[in-house]
């Protein structure tokens, strides 16, 4: 069976940058996406055209049955599930006192309990193989909270805590668990930021310039590989030395 590894959200930003990397490794990759299959689609053919291997699926990470059903029919018996990356991840941005139940519930559906359940059966797998890699991506935001964040941030610090708890259970398994905490990245989900908020963050950074999708995917590699196998349980901050 091919070694495969299966991230979340690997249609664009961070999540595509992953999938391009670790298909360099020689995994077979695995990548969902919710609303653009063309984007998904583009990135399958780019690892195509480079030697790899890549498959793309429609999964919205936050609908708990589905991920149950995508890992019975896709993965299960199928393929060798060496690497998972929580990757996929929404903002619905506002102040706590203005915030609404969708805005709070959506983002703790997706970003924690959409992890959480694709772990959890991530973890079926590798249990039984004895061995395995998961990388959850949190934020710096989950590690120093952010104004008019709230719903993303007890998320992100919620997948801190997930991913910590997941090391010490999964051990004994030669399981790692580990987490990446981006600070400010480049991708669709920045850009719409206004100048002034991306020049005040800026500031606060002090390697001065922002980060990449590159500049998280070589540390999801490192982690993903033989080499990281004694590390876990660990929040890596990949940040330009910022703390909001
Ligand atoms: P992005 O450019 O907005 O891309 C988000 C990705 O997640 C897309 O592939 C999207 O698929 C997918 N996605 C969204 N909702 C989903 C769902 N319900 N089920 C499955 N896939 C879903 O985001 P990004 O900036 O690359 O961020 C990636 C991760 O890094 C997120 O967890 C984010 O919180 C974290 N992060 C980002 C930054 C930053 O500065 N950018 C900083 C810290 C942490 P479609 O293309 O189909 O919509």
């Amino acid at each position: 069976m091919e070694k495969t590894a299966l991230i979340t959200g690997g249609s664009r930003g961070i999540g595509r940058e992953i999938a391009l990397r670790l298909a360099k490794e020689g995994y077979q990759i695995f990548l969902t996406y919710v609303s653009k299959p063309e984007l998904a689609q583009k990135v399958v053919n780019l690892i195509e055209s480079q030697g790899g291997k890549a498959r793309s699926f429609l999964l919205d990470t936050g609908k708990w049955e589905d991920v149950v059903s995508f890992f019975q029919e896709e993965i299960n018996k199928k393929v060798n599930l060496e690497v998972l990356v929580n990757n996929a991840g929404i903002t619905r941005d506002g102040l706590i006192l203005r915030l609404k139940k969708e805005q709070w519930e959506q983002v703790l559906q997706v970003n924690l309990t959409g992890a959480f359940v694709c772990l959890q059966q991530a973890a079926k797998i590798m249990v039984k193989q004895r061995y395995g890699r998961i990388i959850n991506i949190t934020s710096v935001v989950g590690q120093s909270g952010n104004a008019g964040q709230s719903n993303y941030a007890a998320s992100k610090a919620g997948l801190i805590g997930l991913t910590k708890s997941a090391a010490l259970e999964l051990a004994s398994r030669n399981i790692t668990v580990n987490a990446v905490a981006p600070g400010f990245i480049e991708t669709d989900m920045t850009k719409e930021l206004p100048q002034e908020i991306k020049e005040l963050y800026l500031q606060k950074i002090p390697l001065s310039r922002f980060g990449s999708s590159q500049d998280i995917a070589e540390v999801v590699a490192f982690l993903a590989s033989p080499k990281a196998g004694y590390i876990t349980g660990q929040v890596i901050g990949v940040n330009g030395g910022m703390y909001l």
